[in-house]
């Protein structure tokens, strides 16, 4: 690992100077409304290329004890779990063709994830597994999920390729009745709903994408019939083509180098670059990760949060460039609250950050042979304004012959699409292929966003109950007027990178809460004093940390620019915290949020 070099003033005040103007040529008057959804005219983007052929059934008009909306590792997590707890008539409804979730949609060639897969991938101890790598290939995450989904019976009730329309209280049966769009309407007493927060694909909103008579597709909906080969590269179909991939992010950093290998041309459209770490990746040993040890994946995990929630843990089992860089992209929450002199933290905070970003520029000079191009792949902003990504392959493709860097900062990104390309600026790029890797529209799935919209009480929508007052709910899962309704993401609950870790506690707190509901014969529903209650400790604790993301380039991590709102929207100590307050509250509170059923259940 290198030392990084500490700026001294002046280089720190010409930073300052440099942020900025990056920030400016970036932001966009017109914010998150610059893209658009992949649906209607543009729902080929959001097909599934994975299953042709949708199983052939019949709607279901029946009763079962939870519907689990979402068959990704939180859907999966709250599916396992419940099984645990002997809870049986379990279906899940799901949109893709199998489990897997983003493991599901997301194949394109290189793909894998980046933090670490003996932290990542959850249940490793119950399903007996050990990774194999440091950073697990797609594949072997997809069938991960696929594996806790047998060892569980999870396959025996789903309702696959099927989007649920709507979600309807009945008082009279105090159940809930599931709609969607194959005709579905079956009732259950409980529904779980994980559904994700980066889920919905989006595409740039720019005119032309409709006219363009070349191949195209989103990255997360990757068309091997027409690139040919696998996610392990092999795309000879390309051999022949110009092809153009808009999108930088954590996605694009892992599929250009595979795109560069097998295309004749490629044109990477950058708009923002993002800083891009060492990745190191390895195969990995059952000894290498103690995995012969009770306990040891669990151990790991905690560990990991620890470090990388800010709190401190002694030893570092990962010990990757996400723990090293925890100090900068966790400060923000916990540890920044602690800080007695804000000003001095601040500055201490801004030197340490500005010397992790001139060692990664550092290595886009080391690691790119022609200064322009190296140049333009350089980051300029705060660490933790974009999501830090990994690579060692992905510099080393901008040296081929066959790749050219085209910078869109100066037009805000690519501004139109011709019937045969791409144009930036004065010039028009002839493709035969367009791949967008822009990402997905952000915590607009499920139940928040309005697209599935849910009747409570009363038939009141979710989305009208808060219109005034905001997201209202009991430690982000459940809400008043909206019984036996359990939300899984990250509104008003935890957040961390290792996102499955959060959802494994999310999947506990969910079985906990029905089991108790079961045994008590009761209903899952917390007085509005609860939520006044939980959302004081929400709006008292809020970070202000408006100030930094004013300052970053423009993103989802602060609404394209716009800044992020210091509302309550998660829980503002570490997940670490919320984890044991959960489990305390589980332990000594959990009859608050249960309430006298009312109906006679003649269903059951
Ligand atoms: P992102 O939203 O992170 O990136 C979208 C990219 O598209 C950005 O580079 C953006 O530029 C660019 N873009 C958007 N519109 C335009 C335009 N009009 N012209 C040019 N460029 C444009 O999406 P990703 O799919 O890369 O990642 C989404 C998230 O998924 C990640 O943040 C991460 O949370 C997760 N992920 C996790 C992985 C893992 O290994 N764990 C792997 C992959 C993804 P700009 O930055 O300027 O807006």
């Amino acid at each position: 690992m290198t030392t990084p070099q500490v700026p001294d003033p002046h280089q720190l005040a010409a930073l300052r100077e440099r942020y900025r103007h990056e920030r400016e040529r970036r932001v966009r008057p017109d914010g998150a409304a610059q893209y658009r959804d992949a649906d209607a005219e543009f729902g080929y983007y959001a097909a599934d290329p994975y299953t042709e052929e949708p199983d052939r059934r019949g709607p279901r008009h029946d009763t079962v004890d939870v519907a689990v909306i979402g068959a990704g590792f939180g859907g999966i997590l709250a599916g396992a779990r419940l099984r645990q707890q002997g809870v049986e008539r379990v279906r899940f409804v799901e949109k893709g063709g199998d489990f897997g979730g983003t493991w599901y949609w997301n194949r394109y060639p290189g793909v894998h994830c980046d933090v670490e897969s003996h932290v990542y991938l959850p249940m490793l101890e119950e399903t007996g597994y050990v990774p194999e790598w440091k950073y697990a290939p797609g594949d072997e995450i997809r069938r991960h999920a696929v594996r806790i989904a047998r060892t569980y019976g999870l396959y025996a009730d789903t309702l696959f390729s099927t989007g649920v329309t709507s979600l309807t209280w009945e008082e009279n049966s105090e159940t809930w009745i599931v709609a969607t769009d194959r005709g579905d309407a079956f009732r259950a007493t409980y529904v779980v709903n994980a559904t994700g927060t980066l889920t919905d694909p989006k595409l740039p909103g720019i005119p032309g994408i409709e006219k363009f008579t070349g191949h195209t597709f989103h990255t997360s909906r990757w068309d091997y019939a027409y690139t040919g080969g696998t996610p392990q590269g092999g795309m000879t179909r390309l051999a022949d083509k110009r092809v153009g991939i808009v999108g930088t992010g954590a996605t694009g950093i892992q599929v250009i180098p595979m795109l560069a290998q097998d295309a004749a041309h490629l044109y990477v459209f950058q708009r923002t670059p993002s800083t891009v770490d060492v990745r190191a990746n390895r195969r990995t040993t059952a000894r290498d990760v103690g995995a012969d040890r009770e306990g040891w994946a669990r151990g790991r995990r905690e560990n990991y949060l620890r470090i990388v929630s800010g709190e401190d843990a002694g030893q570092d089992l990962v010990a990757d460039r996400w723990t090293e860089s925890a100090g900068l992209l966790e400060k923000l929450l916990p540890s920044f609250r602690r800080q007695s002199d804000r000003a001095e933290f601040e500055a201490a905070y801004e030197a340490a950050d500005a010397a992790k970003m001139n060692e990664l520029r550092a290595r886009v000079e080391q690691s790119v042979t022609d200064p322009e191009t190296a140049e333009k792949l350089k980051p300029w902003y705060r660490y933790a304004c974009k999501r830090p990504t990994f690579s060692d392959l992905y510099y080393p493709a901008f040296n081929r012959d066959n790749v050219t860097l085209v910078d869109t900062a100066d037009t805000h990104g690519i501004e139109h699409v011709t019937e045969h390309g791409v144009t930036v600026g004065p010039t028009t790029y002839q493709l035969d292929c367009l791949i967008f890797a822009t990402g997905f529209n952000v915590g607009t799935s499920g139940i928040s966003s309005g697209k599935l919209p849910v009747h409570g009480r009363n038939g009141v929508q979710l989305l009208h109950s808060w219109a005034r007052r905001g997201p209202r709910t009991l430690h982000g899962f459940t809400s008043n007027g909206f019984p036996n309704l359990i939300q899984m993401g990250a509104l008003q609950n935890a957040s961390s990178v290792n996102f499955t870790h959060i959802l494994d506690e999310q999947a506990v707190h969910a079985a906990a809460l029905i089991t108790a509901a079961e045994a008590a014969g009761a209903l899952i529903e917390p007085s509005p004093e609860a939520e006044d209650a939980w959302i004081a400790v929400l709006a008292e604790n809020a970070p202000d940390h408006a100030w930094f993301h004013a300052e970053c380039t423009p993103g989802y991590y602060n609404r394209e620019g716009r800044g992020r709102p210091n509302g309550a929207f998660a829980y503002p100590h570490s997940a670490v915290a919320f984890h044991e307050l959960l489990a305390r509250w589980r332990a000594e509170s959990i009859e608050e949020i249960l309430q006298d059923r009312t109906a006679h259940h003649s269903h059951r």
